[in-house]
């Protein structure tokens, strides 16, 4: 694992026993998914309690969002979070999301998402995706320094920096070192960008000349695009700058089933942040109760894997893949289920695995 490369050996918010963890429900459907993952942790007994931190919309006018930084504050405290998709704040020329602005304040620089195929998922393209998705996650196109010098143009900064690409570029290699294929492909757009893209490359291979055990591939991100979506099966770790991991991202998500299903990390020196992997808001199925639980309660078994209770990150990780198995699933994989059945599945296979006299 390259986790200890980030946030490890921290001292955990824990008060006799139990840990602390920060909550951003978020918008959309994130409240009622975290709704699930209460349920899922009151059945499981997990010693976690939450810190909820709700981010309403700023007031017109406000120049200091003042929810924002009380969240701020906690997960530095707890430097582990569970969050939904918090939204934009302020409008137009002001805008500023905060999900890019908590990566920066909180130097979340990479982002990991492992896209597997499913249990009992039925895709149409291909059905053993095994994919680490290893993206910088503070700068890039994402530096939030835009602007418009003249009516009718507006600029868009995209940084990189050696510092940054490296620290990320370390990241993926120690992560490659311990897989089945340790391989990274380092994705770019060098062809029209060649000094951004390209000194994002050079720092890659300077990075993976120091791990002689790990396969190299340089790849642009077209190139990368057709080929995971024609057979993913030869790419082990993807190393991307920001920007074209999102959209890396969403087609890994949609290979393997759609938005609903996998979880996204943010890591950093001093915390980790847990979401669902492609962040989606869901507005058009929010409040009906037929949103997949399934990204969200993979988020919530890694933060327990990383805060150390293992125990029941195995124990969440196999309820939710038999539930998937035995068929439970909710609209947008095909299936019948609400939120609530599901949900209920996964607490019912859990109480019965704690029970010591089932032979489950
Ligand atoms: P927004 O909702 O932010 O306005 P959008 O139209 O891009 O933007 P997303 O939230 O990104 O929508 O989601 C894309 C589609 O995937 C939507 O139809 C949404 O309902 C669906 N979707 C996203 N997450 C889930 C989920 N957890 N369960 C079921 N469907 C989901």
């Amino acid at each position: 694992s390259a986790h200890h490369a980030v946030a490890d050996g921290l001292p955990f918010t824990k008060y006799g026993g139990r840990h602390t963890v920060t909550l951003l429900p978020g918008v959309g459907i994130g409240p009622e998914l975290m709704q699930g993952v209460r349920k899922v942790f009151a059945a499981a007994g997990v010693p976690v309690d939450f810190e909820e931190h709700v981010l309403p919309d700023l007031a017109r006018g406000a120049d200091v969002d003042e929810p924002f930084e009380h969240a701020v504050l906690s997960i530095r405290r707890n430097k582990v979070a569970l969050k939904g998709n918090i939204e934009i704040k302020g409008r137009g020329e002001n805008l500023v999301s905060r999900t890019v602005q908590l990566r920066r304040v909180l130097d979340l620089y990479v982002y990991v998402m492992e896209a597997r195929s499913q249990p009992g998922v039925k895709t149409a393209r291909q059905s053993d995706v095994d994919v680490t998705l290893v993206r910088q996650n503070t700068e890039g196109e994402y530096f939030m320094l835009e602007h418009s010098p003249v009516r009718g143009a507006a600029e868009s900064m995209k940084v990189v920096t050696a510092a940054a690409s490296e620290r990320v570029a370390r990241f993926a290699f120690e992560h490659a070192r311990g897989q089945r294929r340790p391989r990274v492909t380092v994705v770019h757009n060098k062809a029209t960008l060649p000094r951004s893209d390209g000194l994002f490359v050079d720092v890659a291979l300077a990075v993976g000349s120091e791990y002689p055990e790990v396969d190299v591939d340089v790849m642009s991100v077209g190139r990368c695009c057709a080929d995971l979506l024609h057979d993913a099966t030869p790419f082990s770790v993807v190393l991307t700058p920001n920007l074209y991991g999102v959209y890396l991202g969403a087609i890994l998500s949609g290979l393997v089933g759609g938005p609903g299903l996998l979880a996204g990390t943010n890591y950093g020196p001093q915390a980790a942040v847990f979401e669902p992997g492609t962040r989606n808001k869901g507005t058009d199925i929010q409040g009906r109760g037929v949103a997949n639980p399934v990204g969200m309660l993979r988020a919530a078994a890694d933060l327990l894997h990383f805060v150390g209770q293992r125990g029941s990150a195995a124990l969440l990780r196999t309820a939710v893949d038999s539930a998937l198995r035995r068929g439970t699933a909710t609209h947008d994989i095909g299936g019948h289920s609400s939120t609530d059945e599901f949900i209920q599945d996964v607490c019912d296979h859990i109480v019965a695995a704690r029970r010591p006299w089932d032979p489950h």
